[in-house]
């Protein structure tokens, strides 16, 4: 079990206080490096989530709207916060997801970046009047916070996701119900702690339920009272909150799936383009949304590539997150294993080529979650990692010829999240990123998402922007106030 000033309780937070809820039920959340026990959590359902919706509809009625001023010191207070606590909140995330500790804690520098950026800009939010008079009255457009919302976050960022949207959500006036994902809720509970201890915020302000996905999500997509959500997780279950919350015309932000493609042209810089994909792929065990998922190199450079590329991966240290020097920890289950595992037994079966890494019929059926980093060449598109997403350390490359080529199969997805593009060609490179139908296109670079600027998806990636202004504008409706004399 883990034992942690932050985590007395591990319960929910409903109207300023620590709950358990009514069930009597618990559920288990394991460390993925050892399968031990960490915790007990409560299982909440409809009920506490119907009461952290009332207690989210009282502070709205405090003062509404919340001064800018007040909101940019709940966001200070929150970023302090996280800063104060930064090293129990990362030995926390390292212990239930499984990443290595300094990852984990640069995690949470990452979450506490996000409000800051949010408690300098925020001000972006005040009303503003409008140069034009038109229908010869004066019109003012505020910002008014959309109301309570619910926010639902996954486990592959378990602080840095609840940030981007909590930011925001704070910034505008919104009062919000989190919902933490069932693998990673602890780092949610000890940010709710660090929270109540540091930061000054209405009783109902932020709340917390926690349990089986269904019914807390039912209650979010029924409730009249919710007119928005916020979603980073899969497009099936983002597809389903479309049609779930068709009735009451909610408002949606919807990260989902992504299947980002890493180009990499004859004229680029080799060693730093292995070194920019290596930091991107296995980032967080090659588990978050913006790791490459697809890597096409041109054919002139293909061979050393490939051969540097090996030599990296294989220099990998796969570990305990715990332990100093590991580079890679554990997946999150045995599901998101046994993905991995597939999509490295398809690759091979159709053709393709293990250059670094373990056979797939060498590995254990079950009892660790420890997949070794993978490089497959001789990829074709009809193998599985090339239209899914395969969340785990491998990396399946293609070779390509011309430009239209990679940008046809680059394309060949109905994801658009995060793509990255390696040229010295600045003309190349500009049209390259006219045609690559995805939020993010990383060139020279295999950086993923800041707090300053705007991120998200097209096509089945998603709805909405988080990071910027524009993710500052999420939660609020523009109201329009003209003013006749
Ligand atoms: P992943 O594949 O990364 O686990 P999911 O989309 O399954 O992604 O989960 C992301 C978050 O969405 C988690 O918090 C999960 O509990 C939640 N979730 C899953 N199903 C639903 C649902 N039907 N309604 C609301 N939230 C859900």
């Amino acid at each position: 079990m883990i034992d942690s000033p932050l985590l007395e309780r591990t319960e929910g937070f409903i109207g300023g206080r620590w709950t358990a809820g009514d069930s009597g039920k618990r559920f288990s959340v394991l460390n993925p490096a050892t399968g031990e026990e960490l915790a007990q959590c409560p299982v909440m359902g409809a009920e506490e989530t119907t009461a952290a919706i009332e207690a989210g509809k009282k502070a709205l009625r405090l003062t509404p709207p919340f001064s800018i001023d007040q909101r940019r010191q709940w966001l200070e207070g929150v970023r302090d916060a996280l800063k104060a606590e930064k090293r129990e909140i990362g030995r926390i995330l390292c212990l239930e997801h499984g990443k290595p500790l300094k990852e984990a804690e640069g995690e949470v520098d990452y979450a506490a970046s996000f409000f800051d950026y949010c408690a300098r800009y925020v001000d972006q939010l005040a009303p503003h009047t409008i140069p034009e008079k038109p229908k010869d009255c004066e019109w003012t457009v505020h910002y008014q916070p959309i109301g309570v919302v619910g926010l639902i976050t996954p486990w592959n960022f378990p602080i840095g996701m609840i940030a981007k949207k909590l930011s925001a959500a704070l910034a505008a006036g919104c009062p919000s119900v989190i919902k933490p994902a069932e693998d990673t809720p602890l780092t949610m509970i000890a940010a709710f702690q660090a929270i109540s201890r540091h930061a000054d915020l209405p009783d109902g302000m932020i709340n917390l339920v926690m349990g089986p996905p269904k019914p807390i999500g039912d209650v979010l997509c029924e409730h009249p009272d919710v007119p928005m959500l916020s979603f980073t997780g899969s497009t099936g279950v983002g597809q389903h909150l479309i049609r779930a919350t068709a009735d009451r015309v909610k408002k949606l932000s919807l990260e989902l799936g992504g299947n980002a493609p890493f180009i990499v042209f004859d004229d680029a810089d080799v060693d730093s383009a292995v070194e920019q994909l290596i930091a991107n792929k296995f980032r967080g065990g090659g588990q978050t949304c913006v790791c490459t998922n697809r890597l096409y190199v041109q054919a002139g450079i293909a061979g050393e590539f490939a051969d540097k590329l090996a030599a990296r991966v294989s220099a990998l240290r796969v570990g305990d997150g715990m332990d100093e020097g590991t580079d890679i920890g554990p997946l999150i289950n045995q599901a998101g294993f046994d993905k991995v595992r597939r999509h490295v037994s398809d690759a091979l079966a159709k053709g393709g080529t293990l250059l670094a890494g373990t056979h797939p019929d060498e590995l254990p059926e079950s009892g660790s979650l420890f997949y070794p980093p993978t490089l497959v060449t001789g990829v074709m598109p009809d193998m599985a990692c090339c239209h899914e997403e395969t969340f785990g350390p491998l990396i399946p490359m293609a070779t390509f010829e011309t430009e239209e080529a990679v940008l046809q199969a680059a394309n060949d997805t109905d994801f658009g999240l995060a793509s990255y593009l390696f040229t010295a060609d600045k003309a190349r490179a500009e049209r390259m990123i006219s045609a690559l139908r995805f939020g993010h296109v990383g060139w020279n670079t295999g950086t993923g998402p800041t707090p300053e600027a705007p991120f998200g998806g097209f096509k089945l990636s998603g709805i909405g922007r988080e990071g910027g202004v524009e993710g500052l504008f999420e939660f609020v409706e523009p109201q329009t106030v003209p003013r006749g004399s």
